[in-house]
């Protein structure tokens, strides 16, 4: 029976129950390789709407791949991954679907160095969305403004510092009104000076309910902003926990140990 079936029949309402339609992204053992490599290993992971997760762990322990893989830069072998309630196949209307939903900031901020800031912003509404250019232009201008670069608009990247050029990958991401964004180490390039103008505009994010999965070691951030932290290694989830009990009283020899490295 269902939960609601047994509500009306009388039983009590489950203290955790939580609708199909909370869920964001649901990831069930899934397994991926390189060749003879296995990267990921049964890899299971929900991800309810508005939370905020930062995923953390040694390099090369698989945490690029695994949040690529949510979108489809990656593909996986094996279990599945759902993404607003559409999974994830070799379905490239599916794929384009998920794309639309979900975006990307990576280390790098992967602007186009040809085209100005506001081109970089309105390139994907005007031409993936068919959006009329000024309503584009427009939207691009709100979300530059929010990462408090209005007036770099008409400059190239090469013009900007790093942190602005983070700055304007994510009002980029933000012009395709995305319902969950996925950060791979947005500010593991930068000058320290400028890692908090980053990190501010991602707190603001948060706080105005956005799901993300942010891959980080800024666990300043994460013990500001995350609902949860995971710790990967060797292609596993190793531990996860509310940020508290995750520094304070990690499980794991290995958690331990990577924790004592980076604190
Ligand atoms: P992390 O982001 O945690 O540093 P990655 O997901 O980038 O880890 O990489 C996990 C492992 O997979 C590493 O050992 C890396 O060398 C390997 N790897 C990553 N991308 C590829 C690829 N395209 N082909 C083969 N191996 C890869
Ligand atoms: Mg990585």
């Amino acid at each position: 029976t269902t939960a609601a079936t047994e509500r009306a029949a009388g039983a009590p309402r489950k203290k955790m129950e939580v609708s199909s339609t909370d869920v964001a992204i649901e990831i069930t053992k899934m397994n991926k390789w390189y060749g003879d490599f296995h990267v990921l290993k049964d890899i299971d992971l929900r991800v309810m709407r508005g939370e905020r997760i930062v995923i953390c762990g040694p390099s090369g322990s698989g945490k690029s791949t695994m949040i690529r893989c949510i979108n489809r830069l990656e593909e996986h072998q094996q279990g599945s991954i759902v993404v607003d309630g559409i999974e994830l196949t070799d379905d490239l209307k599916k794929i384009d679907e998920i794309r639309r939903e979900v975006g990307m900031v990576f280390q790098h901020f992967n602007l186009f160095p040809h085209l100005t800031i506001l081109e970089n912003c309105t390139l994907a509404p005007i031409w993936v969305r068919k959006m009329p250019r000024k309503e584009a232009e427009d939207i691009a201008m709100h979300y530059l403004e929010r990462v408090k670069i209005p007036e770099q608009a008409k400059k190239y990247p090469g013009q900007l510092s790093g942190g602005q050029q983070q700055r304007v990958a994510i009002a980029r991401s933000l012009c395709m009104n995305p319902k969950i964004m996925l950060f791979d180490e947005p500010t593991s390039a930068l000058d320290p000076e400028m890692i908090k103008e980053v990190l501010d505009v991602m707190v603001g994010l948060a706080e105005e309910g956005m799901t993300m999965l942010c891959v980080t070691h800024e666990m300043g951030f994460a013990r500001q902003v995350a609902n949860r932290v995971i710790f990967m290694d060797q292609g596993q989830i190793v531990e996860q926990n509310e940020p508290e009990p995750f520094f304070s009283n990690p499980q794991h020899e290995r958690t331990k140990l990577f924790l004592s490295q980076i604190l």
